[in-house]
Parts: C-alpha cells; sequence; structure tokens
C-alpha cells in the first residue's frame, strides 16, 4: 500500500504517496489518537463531501484535537488530491492525528497532522451478484457504552473491536460479522450499519452508541421516498427470524445485501433491489445523470 505511485496531500502540501510517512513514536500510533474518514467519488464527485469533512472535523473536536483546517480548505484539499492523481471513481480516505512531540498519554503538546489520500475502488459487483447476499458471523466483540468511548467520533479506538471482529468472521468463511451492542442489542457491522426489512415496514438500530453513517442517514430518507417507513428502534437479536431482508449500509458497503446472520436467513428481494437502485441514482452526480 505505501510503495504506491501518486500523490497523498499532507499537512497543506502534495507529496508523493512513497514519502507520505511518520515517525514510530506518533501519538496516534501509540495511543489512538486519530480520527478519520471514508468516502467515495463517483464521477468526479465526492459524495456528501461537506458532510464527511463537517465529521472529520467534529471527531476531532470529541478527541479534544485542535483542528487546524477550514471545511472549505479540506473540501478543496479533497479535490486537489482527486484531480493530481487524476482519479474520477475514488475511495477518499482524509486522517487527523497527534505528531510525535512527546511521547506519553497526555497529547496536548503533540502537533495535530492531517492527510488525505486516494485510490481506485469502483463498485465491482453488478446488482444481480449483490442480491445474493454476504453471510455475517455473530461478533462476540460488543460496541461499548458511550459513557466508555465516545462512540459518535469516527475514531481509530473504535476500530480495534471491528478488525478482531472482521478478521475472526473472515478466518471462518463469513463475509463480515454483526456486532451487538454493551446492552445485547443488535448494532452494525464492523464498517456498516444494518436494517431489516418486513413487507414495507423497514427497522434499523438507534444509532445511540455507533456511528450514525451518512450512507445510513441517506437511505432513510431513500426509504421513506420510495414507500417504505422507517423505524429507528433497539432490535434484540431473537427478533431477526420475523425479517424478511436484511441489507447494510456504508460508504463502501453502498447497500449491501445480507442472506445470513448466525442462525437467521433472509432473502433479498424488492427492497433491496429498489435501495440498491435509488441509492444508485443518488451518488451519480447530476452533471453526469443528465448526459
Ligand atoms: N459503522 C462503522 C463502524 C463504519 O466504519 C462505517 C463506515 N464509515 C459506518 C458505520 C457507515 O458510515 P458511513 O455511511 O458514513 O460510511
Amino acid at each position: 500500500m505505501d510503495q504506491r505511485e501518486g500523490w497523498i496531500w499532507f499537512d497543506g502540501e502534495l507529496k508523493p504517496w512513497k514519502d507520505a510517512k511518520v515517525h514510530v513514536l506518533t501519538h496516534g500510533l501509540h495511543y489512538a489518537s486519530s480520527v478519520f474518514e471514508g468516502e467515495r467519488a463517483y464521477g468526479g464527485e465526492i459524495f456528501k463531501s461537506r458532510e464527511h469533512t463537517e465529521r472529520l472535523i467534529r471527531s476531532a473536536a470529541t478527541l479534544d484535537m485542535p483542528f487546524p483546517y477550514s471545511v472549505d480548505e479540506i473540501e478543496a484539499a479533497k479535490q486537489l488530491v482527486l484531480e493530481k492523481n487524476g482519479l474520477v471513481d475514488a475511495y477518499v480516505r482524509p486522517v487527523a492525528w497527534r505528531g510525535s512531540e512527546e511521547l506519553s498519554v497526555p497529547a496536548r503538546n503533540n502537533k495535530v497532522h492531517v492527510a488525505i489520500a486516494a485510490w481506485v475502488w469502483p463498485s465491482y459487483f453488478s446488482v444481480e451478484e449483490k442480491l445474493k447476499g454476504i453471510r455475517l458471523e455473530w461478533s462476540k466483540w460488543k460496541r461499548p457504552s458511550p459513557e466508555t468511548i465516545p462512540s459518535s467520533a469516527k475514531a481509530a479506538g473504535l476500530y480495534m473491536i471491528c478488525t478482531l471482529s472482521k478478521d475472526h468472521a473472515m478466518a471462518n468463511g463469513f463475509a463480515d460479522a454483526l456486532m451487538l451492542d454493551y446492552r445485547g442489542y443488535v448494532a452494525e457491522a464492523t464498517g456498516a450499519n444494518v436494517f431489516f426489512v418486513k413487507g414495507k415496514d423497514i427497522t434499523t438500530p438507534t444509532p445511540d452508541c455507533f456511528l450514525n453513517g451518512i450512507t445510513r442517514q441517506t437511505l432513510i430518507a431513500l426509504a421513506r421516498e420510495n414507500g417504505y417507513t422507517v423505524t429507528e428502534r433497539h432490535i434484540k437479536p431473537e427478533e431477526l427470524g420475523q425479517f424478511d431482508e436484511c441489507f447494510l449500509t456504508g460508504t463502501a458497503a453502498e447497500v449491501t445485501p445480507v442472506s445470513l446472520i448466525g442462525e437467521n436467513t433472509f432473502t433479498p428481494g424488492e427492497a433491496c433491489r429498489t435501495l440498491i437502485d435509488a441509492y444508485a441514482r443518488a451518488v451519480t452526480p447530476r452533471k453526469a445523470a443528465a448526459e
């Protein structure tokens, strides 16, 4: 990953990809003082770009990290990275972290750095392929209480549980893991939110201890526009048998149908198809859609 050709925006300037390095005594590396974003550009336009930048700056503020750039500066930098790398359909990864001035738990004297990388990441699967659905394993790790960790931030520390869960799931032949929260309610997958469907009713967990994804919020609006009711509530794992369809949402996952969670099976159908199409239309830049 670190030996590619291309350019990375690093503290205000474009650096060759291979030279975008940090010191081993970086605070962010030792104590997870790091926040990041995951975004997708479609046809040269980043979907909900400002919302992602605002979330990045909010996440930094949640970790008491003084963020050294404005929303407009980050917006311009993201565009520059896409252009300089000749990218049109791409994944965009901004990250902010505490530097290497001092290495102990307190971090206030450490400079906050920001970098933005981007690389090609097309949506690989056809709708038919997606509609087969992916299989999820229940994770043994739980999403923690918001009194334990600031769970509304997209912060590196929250991802240790995700990596453990996803690696375990993949080693057992599953595509991803679904995590419960600290109370035992259904929470989210390791990089995506989850929705359940029965007829025209869609139910999704209340995001009170995990990320309220930008894709999740988009999907709730699109589902309502397409005649579905959407209820946000706490869902117990033993309720899953009553639902017909299930799907994940996230910037990388987009809308990904699910065929199995533990003992529960789902048959991706009308709702998954409708919402995959609606999301594909929503992310297509207006100028491309008009051509
Ligand atoms: N939950 C987790 C843990 C994630 O990493 C992501 C991806 N950022 C999401 C949910 C979905 O968020 P979004 O729709 O904003 O990409």
